[in-house]
């Protein structure tokens, strides 16, 4: 019979869920802790692909689909070639990533998967969990699940939507050179736009081709579809090709406080704790950052959620959604800045919070305009 009463409840198997069920059961620390996952989903399809950098060998390279050291940034006017140098972008596909946790975790015998919903959480004695099938109680309960307040009060924040969808297409021909990918290419925008194609070249003959946009606002698929099309056809010059694969996805760019959904016996963790980058819209390093964080904090016996913000980089994060909320046109001009005008050490340090005051003043200036004057003193 499955239990109903857990030390901890981690709501939702995706990124943060299972790395932070995964780093719970590697430690000897928590070996009596009794351990639950609930999710509605039995994760057991591809629905992403995450990228990600880091210096050298890193602890998910068995599951690596590929990698590159070398990148590409277009405009109409430039092109930039960034060489990573230390650095090395890595790919996996979600499933990959459920399958390899799943069959580590599954192997410790303190760790439970609940294939339910969760419909509400009650702060008692103890956490109530009470979910579609049945109830659950724990001491500590780690919720992915966004705050309604995030859809509520929508207009409260600034929000930028990281909304894109992707082709995994395979040609007949060579088309790719599968050493380097993509970063931004703003050579086919959608009207005025931050609006670009990102392509992750797999061979010389497969790779994900996704159009992105950076926007207040959403469109419909077709829109994403014959972008995607006319880009493949006028700029990749690929007459003929099979669609693999399809990913599509919102990610939030935005400066709502997450953080202040936080109790002593809740804590809000991956998208919903605000772990996505509201700059970058990337959050896979980052989760294992604030995972290891979480850790310590339990064994220190602290609010688990204790210091998991630097409110320096949420600052900068602030100023550059208002520059993109308010000017969105500018998004090109920011970013093609931001490559040519910086070392990738120092961008890569800045977009992991690692960056010191000096780097990060050497990052402003290249951006330095009028647009970030204002969205200066506004944000203040
Ligand atoms: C298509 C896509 C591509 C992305 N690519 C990248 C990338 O390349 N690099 C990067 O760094 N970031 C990327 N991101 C951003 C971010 O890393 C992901 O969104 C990441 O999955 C967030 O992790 P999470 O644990 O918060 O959410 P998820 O991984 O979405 O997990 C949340 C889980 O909670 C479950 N759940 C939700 N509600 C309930 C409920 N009521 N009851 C039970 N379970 C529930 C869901 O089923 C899901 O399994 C991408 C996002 C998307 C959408």
């Amino acid at each position: 019979m499955i239990k109903s009463h857990f030390d901890y409840v981690i709501v939702g198997n995706g990124l943060a869920g299972l790395q932070l069920a995964l780093a719970l059961s590697n430690d000897d620390f928590f070996k009596r802790k009794q351990i639950a996952l609930i999710d509605f989903d039995y994760k057991i399809n591809n629905d992403k692909t995450w990228s990600f950098w880091e210096k050298g060998n890193g602890k998910w390279d068995n599951i690596v689909l590929q990698s590159w050291t070398k990148s590409v940034f277009h405009t109409n006017e430039q092109t930039i070639n960034i060489n990573f140098e230390e650095y090395t972008y890595k790919s996996i596909r979600a499933l990959d990533f459920y399958k390899e946790v799943k069959s580590q975790i599954e192997k410790k015998d303190n760790v439970n998967f609940i294939i339910d919903e969760v419909i509400q959480l009650l702060e008692e004695q103890k956490v109530k969990i009470i979910c579609n099938e049945n109830t659950y109680y724990a001491d500590h309960v780690f919720d992915s699940r966004l705050p309604k307040e995030f859809f509520i009060n929508k207009k409260k924040h600034t929000l930028i939507n990281q909304h894109f969808k992707g082709f995994i297409i395979q040609t007949e021909v060579h088309a790719f050179n599968s050493e380097v990918f993509t970063m931004m290419d703003y050579r086919m925008q959608y009207k005025e736009t931050t609006s670009f194609v990102y392509i992750l070249p797999l061979t010389s003959k497969r790779a994900l081709v996704e159009y992105t946009f950076f926007t207040p606002f959403t469109v419909e698929e077709k829109d994403y579809d014959s972008l995607l099309n006319k880009y493949i056809k006028e700029k990749l010059n690929i007459k003929q090709y099979d669609i693999l694969e399809t990913e599509m996805g919102n990610i939030p760019m935005t400066t709502f406080p997450f953080e202040k959904y936080n109790t002593n016996k809740i804590t809000k963790i991956g998208t919903a704790g605000g772990w996505v980058r509201g700059s970058t819209g990337y959050s896979f390093k980052h989760t294992e950052k604030k995972v290891s964080k979480i850790i310590i904090n339990l064994k220190e016996n602290k609010q688990p959620s204790a210091q998991l913000r630097n409110n320096r980089f949420k600052f900068y994060d602030k100023i550059f959604l208002k520059v993109l909320y308010d000017e969105n046109e500018k998004g090109p001009w920011i970013f093609k800045q931001f490559y040519k005008k910086n070392k990738i050490e120092t961008m890569f340090r800045f977009l992991d919070e690692e960056s010191s005051f000096k780097e990060e003043l050497s990052i402003m200036c290249s951006l330095f305009s009028w647009s970030f004057i204002k969205a200066f003193f506004k944000t203040l």
